[in-house]
């Protein structure tokens, strides 16, 4: 495609959604691709917005047509990446975002290594469950199993790291975003030599220092606070060892 793909990963809760809104409201020129899911709609989310809302039934229909460039089963739904979604952004001349999962992200980097991924950690297990607590109530829906099975698939999800070329850890929103923006804006940079409208070199210092090769010190606090052992990736302790204050 003519604009970069880039694949942003993160167990559920750590604010994936919050630093994309943000970013596409700070960047012209990414199409964000919205996703089909058999989950049903959460608070304010709205068909064609947020997901395309299906159910089972249609989604292997499409599935077994080969309309998706990838799909995966999480927390027990379907979610999947209309291919039609890189098609318009490649005739648009667009970069694409896709907000997939690890599964998700394996499968488009094995058909376009070229990809950009990212992934994004919470900074603690005890700030995720905070989050996605928080974000139940605001919806009006606390469903401590659905809870409960989202905190427990979270060190599974950060085992993958290392699939990754850039890692955030969202601790500071306003410095994440950033960091977002400066991956994009560094990307674009390097791959297709569009100049950096302001304080270019720091912007490139910023991205770098995002690489998955430059965060071993950054990300050690956080391998540990999951339980993850840093140089295997694999989880060395059970979750959840923290206890609960809010
Ligand atoms: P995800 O898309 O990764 O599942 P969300 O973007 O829905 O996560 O964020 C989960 C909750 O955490 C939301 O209530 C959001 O407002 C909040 N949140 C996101 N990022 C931060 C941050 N850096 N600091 C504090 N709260 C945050
Ligand atoms: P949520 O239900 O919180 O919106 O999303 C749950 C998980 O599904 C997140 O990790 C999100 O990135 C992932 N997801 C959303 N859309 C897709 C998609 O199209 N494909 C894949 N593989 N995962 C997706």
């Amino acid at each position: 495609m003519a604009g970069i793909l880039f694949i942003i990963s993160a167990p559920s809760g750590s604010g994936k959604s919050t630093l994309v809104g943000e970013l596409r409201k700070q960047v012209t020129g990414v199409d964000f691709s919205i996703s089909w899911t058999t989950r049903p709609p959460r608070g304010s989310e709205e068909h064609g917005r947020e997901y395309y809302f299906t159910n089972r039934e249609e989604f292997e229909r499409m599935r077994d047509e080969g309309k998706f460039l990838e799909y995966a089963e999480v927390f027990g739904n379907y979610y999947g990446t209309a291919r039609h979604s890189l098609e318009d952004a490649r005739r648009q001349g667009h970069d694409l975002l896709l907000d997939i999962d690890v599964q998700g992200a394996d499968q488009v980097r094995k058909t376009m290594p070229e990809a950009v991924s990212i992934f994004v950690m919470p900074p603690t297990p005890k700030v995720l469950r905070t989050r996605l607590r928080n974000r139940s109530r605001a919806e009006g829906q606390v469903n401590e199993a659905e809870l409960y099975r989202r905190l427990s698939e979270a060190s599974k999800e950060i085992e993958n790291y290392r699939d990754y070329g850039y890692i955030l850890v969202n601790d500071i929103l306003d410095r994440t975003v950033a960091q977002l923006e400066a991956i994009v804006l560094a990307e674009r940079f390097y791959r297709n030599g569009e100049p950096i409208a302001y304080r270019s070199s720091r912007v490139l210092e910023v991205a770098a220092a995002c690489r998955l090769a430059n965060s071993r010190d950054r990300l050690k606090p956080v391998l540990e606070a999951f339980g993850i052992d840093g140089v295997s990736g694999q989880q060395q302790l059970p979750f959840g060892d923290e206890s609960d204050e809010d």
